[in-house]
């Protein structure tokens, strides 16, 4: 009786997991519902670095499909024009397979239609004096009942030449066999591979089985990639197994004799937070907040700098985490101007389909990013897309603002479209505007807007300027203030 009381109990619990983890989880445990809670366990990863390059960042919304693509620009030409390629091609297969092909119905779609969602984001290393690797990690979101497609993509370059340098030319002879050899023994003996590792991993490992020509190369050694599920549950997600140099003697062609040194990351000061400039605003005028997200990108968003400053005005930015970090001077002179910086998350993925422990890793690394670039963490977020269902609502610690008038600017990318979207609105007072700051033809909109609606009579305030003198509050976190709110 005991026992069988257990059994339902366990029953119950399984049942209840893998009913919990389905809508909210990405598709791991719809995939696994049987298995038990799985502890959070980060697989041995090399750091994560992108050494070299600068980065450029791509975010694109071609509803139902969104691009957000990041890649390095390099200093050889060739290099560049060969990921230019890579990343074109990416795109355009992914539209090929995915797009909606009705011209009519596309058009109706907005950014909150977005459902498709191809992913970029790369490491980029110092093989050798003469020879860069770059390491792109493709994630295609097809939905929330569907697991996401995940794909490493992987190039050598040499950078006299700028030619491709492929793995094959690479590798000498017994490379296989002492990678095969290494690799079955790490997994067997360390946590938290060796309890995991699937069945009949010595045929899955073999030398001859594939799993080892393809490889990447950073100062240190050889880095291979297993894929969700290859020869793992998929908890672990994808296994990075990085073999020290020392341990392939011999065994490849003008690579690993000597690692050349990796640059010291230097020792900054802590950052002192910027100080506002003081503002007077009346309660009692009428007043409106621009937003403006998914920057910076410094041409376009200085560009709308400039037109803010010129007039004295303030505007919300929900800059990306990831940016904040690649382009801190264009952040810094937001704050200079008196604007405020709120969050549009690290990377621009749709939160709906997040699990828990995504949502938080994603909450920290942008306030890392933040912290690091102007000393201060954000206290505003806005969810990419305006994805924020209850689950994403519970597990934000900020306050997340959405809009109350979209212009549209990513669609028509034509100023004078913004601009009517504006002008038929009728009353703006309380109304939070949702612009992009990474597009020419938003920052050149907004150096007509600012002056119109100074010409009206509205003042320009910041999201949580809005809610203080329009609500009389301050915007909590965990709350969602949203089109309801801002009217
Ligand atoms: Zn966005």
């Amino acid at each position: 009786m005991k026992r069988r009381k257990w059994m339902i109990c366990l029953l119950v619990l399984a049942v209840a997991l893998g009913l919990c983890g389905c809508g909210q989880n990405n598709a791991v445990s719809a995939a696994e519902p049987l298995m038990l809670p799985v502890e959070p366990i980060r697989p041995v990863k090399t750091e994560r670095k992108q050494l070299i390059g600068e980065k450029e960042s791509m975010i694109e919304y071609a509803a139902p499909l969104a691009y957000v693509l990041a890649y390095p620009h390099m200093s050889n030409e060739e290099i560049n024009n060969q990921i230019l390629d890579f990343v074109q091609g990416l795109k355009g297969a992914f539209a090929e397979q995915y797009d909606v092909k009705d011209e009519k119905e596309k058009r109706r779609l907005t950014q909150k239609d977005c459902d498709k969602f191809l992913y970029l984001d790369y490491d980029s290393y110092v093989v050798s004096e003469d020879k860069v690797c770059i390491v792109f990690y493709e994630t295609q979101e097809l939905g929330q009942d569907v697991l996401p497609v995940e794909r490493v993509h992987i190039f050598h370059f040499d950078t006299n030449t700028g030619q491709r340098i492929v793995e094959k030319d690479i590798r000498k002879d017994g490379f296989l066999e002492a990678a095969s050899a290494y690799t079955i023994q790490y997994f067997t003996q360390n946590e938290p591979y060796k309890d995991r590792i699937f069945g009949d991993y010595k045929t899955t490992l073999a030398p001859d089985a594939g799993r080892f020509e393809r490889f990447a190369l950073n100062s240190e050694g050889v880095i291979f990639y297993f894929d969700r599920y290859d020869i793992f549950p998929g908890s672990l997600g994808r296994v990075d197994l990085l073999i020290p140099y020392s341990e392939l003697p011999g065994l490849l062609n003008g690579v690993g004799v000597e690692a050349p040194p990796v640059a010291e990351e230097e020792e900054t000061e802590p950052i002192q937070p910027i100080e506002k400039p003081e503002r007077e605003i009346d309660p009692d005028k009428p007043m409106v907040a621009l937003t403006f997200d998914d920057g910076p990108k410094p041409a376009q968003t200085e560009r709308i700098l400039d037109a803010l400053e010129k007039y004295g005005v303030v505007a919300t930015f929900f800059d990306l985490g990831s940016l904040v970090e690649a382009y801190p001077d264009t952040v810094k002179r937001e704050l200079e101007l008196g604007c405020e910086v709120g969050s549009h998350s690290y990377s621009h993925k749709n939160f709906n389909t997040l699990s828990e422990e995504a949502i938080a890793e994603d909450v920290k690394k942008t306030e890392e990013a933040f912290r690091n670039t102007i000393g201060v963490e954000p206290t505003v977020f806005r969810p990419p897309y305006g994805n924020c269902n209850d689950f994403v609502k519970e597990h934000i610690p900020l306050a997340m603002v959405t809009w109350s008038v979209d212009t549209l600017d990513w669609k028509s990318k034509d100023p004078d479209a913004i601009m009517k979207v504006i002008r038929s609105q009728g009353d703006l007072d309380g109304k939070v505007i949702l612009m992009h700051g990474i597009y020419e033809t938003s920052a050149e909109a907004t150096e007509e807007l600012v002056p119109y609606l100074l010409k009206q009579g509205y003042q320009l305030v910041t999201v949580s300027e809005m809610a203080q003198y329009k609500h009389g509050e301050q915007l909590e976190a965990g709350k969602l203030y949203g089109y309801s709110y801002f009217q």
